[in-house]
């Protein structure tokens, strides 16, 4: 295996992508590959028991820049839209829950986790 780049040393960590917006208003998204509703389970439309979709994002970095834009939102069956593929440089895939962030009014990540970076 190549050695990866620490989270740490490419800048982007679980904040630099918590609170990033996904989908449109009032809480409308989808996988972006199976074309799936995603939802935080509060939704009008959801059954009561649904839990908050857990999301593959993937995300890359502007050449000579610290910022990071969310490329692709994926369901947790669907996951990274590479697939198992290595990453290349300047690109991210991370697992993060499905939140509705009011002042937004659109669902944004949160309890970003498991972050995967080649810088
Ligand atoms: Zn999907």
């Amino acid at each position: 295996m190549a050695p990866e780049t620490t989270a740490d040393e490419s800048g982007i960590d679980a904040r630099t992508l918590a609170g990033t917006p996904v989908g449109g208003p009032d809480g409308s998204a989808a996988c972006d590959t199976c074309n799936r509703r995603l939802s935080d389970g509060q939704r009008r439309a959801d059954a009561p028991d649904t839990d908050a979709d857990t999301v593959v994002v993937y995300a890359t970095r502007a050449r000579q820049s610290d910022t990071w834009a969310l490329r692709w939102v994926s369901c947790e069956s669907c996951g990274s839209p590479g697939g198992d593929d290595a990453l290349e440089s300047g690109e991210a895939v991370a697992k993060a829950t499905l939140g509705y962030d009011a002042r937004i009014g659109a669902f944004a990540l949160e309890d970003v986790r498991d972050i995967e970076v080649s810088s």
